[in-house]
């Protein structure tokens, strides 16, 4: 089963296909470099596509494990994305007669050229889709203590609290004291 759909063998009633991916495939299509900020672990993607005369519908659903690193305490987890999706595709040589189609936002449009369509690339845009900007392990999670750097997840350490109350205050105080007398 695969995320290439031979048009001319879609049947009346469309197609109904279930796809697994991994890691190597997404790589593959979007090569991590120093902007990619996670990984993907198994991707999961479940479709149908029907043809209505030149047009190829195409929708679905997308499961989806990345790999981040959380922006708080740095520690990598696993975030579980889902998504549907659906698109439109029309032979390339088509668009002007479709242009005012076009302001349908619900719809994605696109374009196919021959017998083929490859979703794949439509699918990696998906997931990259659901990274989060700022990706947290949990919205409890209490980050790096930045006196010891601890992960204060797994060792409380009580840092804050101290910077915010007396001993260093009072320390404060002592060292004007002696230099105004
Ligand atoms: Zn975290
Ligand atoms: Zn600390």
């Amino acid at each position: 089963m695969s995320l290439i759909i031979v048009i001319s063998t879609i049947p009346e009633g469309g197609i109904r296909r279930s796809v697994s991916k991994g890691k190597d495939w997404f790589d593959h299509l979007l090569p991590a470099d120093e902007h990619r900020d996670f990984s993907v672990g198994d991707i999961h993607v479940e479709y149908t596509a029907e043809r209505i005369n030149e047009k190829v519908i195409v929708s679905g659903q997308i499961q989806a494990t990345l790999v981040m690193v959380c922006c708080r305490c740095l520690e990598k987890f696993i975030l579980h994305v889902g998504t549907p999706f659906r698109y439109i595709y029309q032979p390339e040589d088509d668009v002007q007669a479709t242009d005012h189609e076009l302001q349908d936002e619900e719809l994605e449009w696109c374009f196919y050229h021959g017998d083929t369509i490859d979703i794949s690339e439509r699918i990696v845009e998906q997931i990259v889709l659901q990274v989060p900007m700022k990706p947290l392990c949990s919205e409890n999670c209490k980050g790096i203590c930045p006196v010891c750097g601890g992960n204060r997840n797994i060792k409380p350490c009580h840092h804050e609290d101290e910077t915010t109350h007396s001993p260093f205050d009072a320390l404060k105080n002592l060292k004007v004291k002696k230099g105004s007398s």
